[in-house]
């Protein structure tokens, strides 16, 4: 299969999240068929939903893979798996997210998997990370990232460390 460009937004807010992402850099790229092509710096941001718990850190990754979706989002869970993460309160606070954003320009909606992700152009902890790995991407359907931009503006996010 040709390699498809793809974005995978991380996200941690537990157990030492700017180390753990740093981390999770690398493991998404030892997935299988796949190669980091660009990590984003890492940004702090305010939680979203249910708001009592730390600030969370987020990036996005650039990948090339020859993974389908499927296959992408099942090494991205193992991944979740291994740094411990429970699935309890919506929202809540998080070992490790990871999401799949972008996956080429492919718009699908199955169960268990929606692509693009369909809060990524909302968010500004998604679009920011997603602009510096990526500033030409287009999100399926929607038209280009960048567009975006302005509209999360309002949405308090502070660029604390390069990912390096
Ligand atoms: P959460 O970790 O709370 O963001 O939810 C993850 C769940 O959302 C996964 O188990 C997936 O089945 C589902 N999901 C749907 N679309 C996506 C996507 N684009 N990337 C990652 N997970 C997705």
């Amino acid at each position: 299969m040709k390699p498809v460009r793809a974005v995978v937004a991380l996200g941690s807010n537990l157990e030492g999240p700017e180390a753990r992402v740093r981390r999770a850099f690398d493991e998404v790229g030892a997935l299988p068929g796949t190669r980091l092509l660009a990590r984003s710096s890492l940004y702090r941001t305010a939680p979203v939903g249910f708001v009592d718990q730390p600030p969370f850190i987020n990036a996005c990754a650039l990948v090339e893979t020859t993974l389908a979706p499927r296959d992408l989002l099942e090494g991205l869970l193992a991944i979740e798996r291994r740094h411990g993460r429970v699935r309890d309160i919506p929202n809540g606070p998080r070992t490790l997210d990871l999401d799949i954003v972008l996956y080429g320009d492919l718009a699908m909606h199955e169960h268990g998997l929606t692509l693009p992700h369909p809060r990524a152009h909302e968010r500004a902890f998604v679009l920011a990370p997603l602009l510096e790995v990526w500033p030409d991407a287009v999100i399926p359907g929607r038209g280009a990232a960048a567009a975006f931009r302005e509209a999360v503006r309002g949405q308090a996010i502070e660029r604390v460390a390069e990912a390096a």
